[in-house]
């Protein structure tokens, strides 16, 4: 499999050719064509697997192909921790260096100002954790009902932390008709709710 197999554009190509990979992992094999064709996912990964790129990559090109049309964020992607929100923001810089899109990263122990402040200037991707995202949403700062793309990443982490309501708060001021990939490296009965609950007719892929 290469990954100009996959459906990625040119740009995104020739990311993942200065990134130095040389092939697709199999998470990304599976998960990039399906994520390009709009469709719900659920991933069975662990850390490790290139799961990141197998969902920053496809969304690059889905926001890259659309338009910012309001201030509100377009995508939203949620992380259990500051670590590893950075890290996934880390990713899409990386990936992202031939497209004009604007990040924005919500994470705690940041002064919350410059969040806000970035949040009126238009976010075409919001990497977040829970906790400062449902901080943002009872001051009034934010809006999420442009965000047509969800990741929930490491979501049996996020249950581990207790997360999960703020989860389903998060997931209900969205869009119903949205895209929503998840991501667990196992599927206890609270996370197969949760996806049963949450997307809709997912390709479920495991690795
Ligand atoms: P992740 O599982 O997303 O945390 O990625 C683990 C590591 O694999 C990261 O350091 C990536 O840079 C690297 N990686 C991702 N995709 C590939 C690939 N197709 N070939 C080689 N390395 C990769």
């Amino acid at each position: 499999m290469n990954f100009a197999d996959l459906g990625l554009s040119d740009e995104l190509l020739q990311a993942v050719e200065l990134a130095g990979y040389s092939e697709p992992t199999p998470i990304q094999a599976q998960a990039i064509p399906s994520v390009l064709m709009m469709r719900d996912l659920i991933g069975i990964a662990q850390t490790g697997t290139g799961k990141t790129a197998g969902f920053v990559l496809p969304m690059l090109d889905i926001l890259a192909h659309g338009r910012r049309r309001a201030l509100m964020p377009r995508s939203l992607i949620l992380e259990p921790t500051r670590e590893l929100a950075a890290q996934v923001a880390e990713n899409f810089e990386k990936y992202g260096k031939n497209h004009d899109l604007k990040m924005a990263l919500l994470i705690g122990g940041v002064q919350m100002g410059d969040q806000v402040k970035a949040l009126t200037e238009g976010v075409d991707v919001l990497i977040a954790t829970p906790g400062r995202l449902m901080d943002l949403f009872e001051r009034g700062k934010i809006l999420l009902t442009g965000c047509n793309l969800l990741v929930i990443d490491e979501a049996d982490r996020m249950l581990d932390m207790g997360f999960i309501p703020d989860i389903e708060t998060i997931c209900a001021k969205l869009p119903a008709n949205r895209q929503t990939l998840l991501f667990s490296a196992t599927m206890p009965p609270p996370i197969k709710k949760l996806a049963d609950k949450f997307l809709s007719n997912p390709k479920l892929i495991e690795v």
